[in-house]
């Protein structure tokens, strides 16, 4: 559907090229640049996607920035029509784009379907747009002066997002953004560009008018050519924490407002009376989903000792029933998205033991229902992790789950609260007590009471705290709103027969 024909520009290829989306249809722009994009359930590259140069990005600006006063003057109701019939088209259609996700991501289908219905939950939040838009009024602030308030639009808005959700990930932003009366310029993950410009495709059937929203395919060259542009008013960004700590500062140097949602190391923590059959399908569903690459994932239990080896044994039972291989045979867990991806993760359980861990589970030895090719890597478990090790430190970003025996409560949260990231955390218990501390103590942006991936649903807002999140606005729900759009204050009075006379002192409320 949106690609073209043309081969790569090199000559040497016959892979079909993605595209830019700009103007209402496939644009190849100027850059002859482009990356490969693999299938990682077989470790072939599928197709070549073009690579933004910073000249295309500014064509793809001036037409989106070009779009945007008759989409910033339709009215709500025009607005919220098109989000509905996007909504419906995106609903009707899922199996497709769950297909695409599978083809370029790797996760396995049913996760796929899972992804995209959370992005639909922020589609149907950005319809209900009229109630967000409702300002304050205050009648006679002053004698026969009136205050209100009004939410407008801010312009070109660009949104940066990551490999791991290729379809949720901008659905936390587009429809909001676009909802609210602005135009979107949208940076794939050029590991898995597909499902962007896919999406792109059905905004316009849609009926979202042609250069309202743009795709442009790139790296850091596009990336930067939006952070410097100065038609491009804000920047919403999902990524590791080093690039979201350059984006946010770079996009703050050139005056533009900016929410950068970074990396994460989440724990989840499980005290002596909690459910220990719940915590253990808890801890493999949250660790393994998606191949361990989730920013929500849990990376680390933290185990109180009088429960861990207990805990431990239940989470390796439910390991080995665990099928990793490909997407489309209803496995499990997929691969990895990149073969240096796949290494990186797998150096880790090298250097586990040498750091101090125990490998219980080891998933380089793991059966894979797929072809050899594939980036395979499968369920690994590591227990007695020391906190000093570089299994511990770092976001792995695989299925790569450690144990931390600790002492009890306050040692558990005494680790979460060190750490450098605050995403999301969990507490597995049936004290309610312990719970309700927990919740007040942990400094976190993302708590779960028994439930191990406390996502939050559209109409809160998502994101984390510390290191996992640079800029004051959340994702989506009320505070994604108040981010794409700014806050007009009027004051007004109506010209009646007792106006008049100089006053050149500070206007003062009588
Ligand atoms: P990434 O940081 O490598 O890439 C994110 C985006 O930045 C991509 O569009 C990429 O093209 C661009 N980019 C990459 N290098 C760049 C550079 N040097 N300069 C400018 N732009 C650059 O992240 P990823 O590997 O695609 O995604 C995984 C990461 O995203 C993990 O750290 C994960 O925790 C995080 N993530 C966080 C959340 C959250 O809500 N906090 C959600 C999803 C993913």
């Amino acid at each position: 559907m949106t690609e073209s024909t043309s081969t790569a520009p090199t000559g040497s290829s016959t892979l079909p090229i993605l595209d830019h989306w700009v103007g209402g249809g496939a644009w190849p722009g100027a850059s002859s640049r482009t990356a490969p994009v693999y299938d990682p359930a077989r470790g072939t590259v599928a197709r070549e996607v073009r690579l933004a140069s910073a000249d295309d990005v500014a064509d793809a600006v001036a037409t989106t920035a070009a779009a945007w006063p008759a989409w910033r003057d339709a009215s709500i109701s025009r607005r919220q029509a098109v989000l509905f019939s996007f909504r419906e088209l995106l609903n009707e259609r899922k199996d497709e784009l769950a297909r695409i996700l599978t083809a370029e991501h790797g996760k396995v289908l049913a996760d796929a379907h899972g992804e995209i219905a959370r992005g639909l939950e922020v589609v149907e939040f950005a319809c209900g747009l009229g109630h967000l838009t409702k300002g304050a009024y205050t009648e006679n602030a002053s004698t026969g002066v009136d205050v209100y308030t009004l939410r407008q639009p801010i312009g070109v808005v660009g949104v940066i997002s990551p490999f791991n959700f290729p379809a949720m990930v901008p659905l936390w932003f587009f429809p909001i953004a676009l909802a609210a009366g602005n135009a979107v310029v949208l940076k794939p993950s050029e590991k898995d560009p597909t499902a962007a410009t896919w999406m792109a495709a059905l905004l316009a059937e849609a009926g979202l008018p042609d250069g309202v929203f743009s795709v442009v395919h790139g790296d850091k060259e596009a990336v930067d050519a939006l952070l410097e542009h100065p038609e491009v008013r804000a920047i919403s960004f999902v990524g590791s924490t080093p690039i979201a700590r350059y984006v946010s500062s770079t996009a703050a140097a050139h005056g533009k407002r900016v929410q950068a949602l970074g990396g994460a190391k989440n724990h989840m923590l499980v005290l002596p009376d909690a459910d220990l059959e719940l915590a253990a399908d808890a801890a493999v569903n949250a660790g393994f989903g998606s191949a361990g690459e989730r920013c929500m994932a849990i990376s680390v239990v933290l185990a109180v000792d009088a429960v861990a080896d207990a805990l431990v044994d239940k989470i390796a039972d439910r390991m080995a029933t665990l099928r990793t291989g490909d997407g489309l045979r209803g496995c499990d867990m997929g691969p990895l998205i990149t073969r240096a991806h796949r290494d990186r993760v797998a150096g880790y359980i090298e250097t586990a033991g040498a750091d101090g861990g125990v490998v219980v589970v080891d998933g380089r030895d793991v059966d894979i229902d797929g072809d050899a090719g594939g980036f395979w890597l499968g369920p690994t478990l590591i227990d007695r992790v020391p906190t000093s090790s570089a299994v511990y430190r770092d976001e792995i970003f695989g299925p790569v789950l450690s144990v931390v025996r600790v002492a009890g409560y306050e040692d558990g949260v005494g680790i979460i609260n060190s750490s450098p990231y605050g995403n999301g955390t969990a507490i597995f218990t049936n004290d309610g007590g312990a719970a309700r501390r927990f919740q007040r103590e942990v400094q976190v942006g993302m708590v779960g009471v028994n439930v191990p991936i406390p996502v939050p649903v559209a109409y809160h807002s998502f994101g984390g705290w510390k290191a996992s999140l640079f800029g004051d606005a959340k994702a989506y729900g009320p505070q994604g709103f108040d981010f794409f759009t700014q806050e007009k204050a009027v004051t007004s009075r109506w010209l009646d027969p007792s106006h008049g006379g100089l006053n050149l002192g500070f206007p003062r409320n009588t």
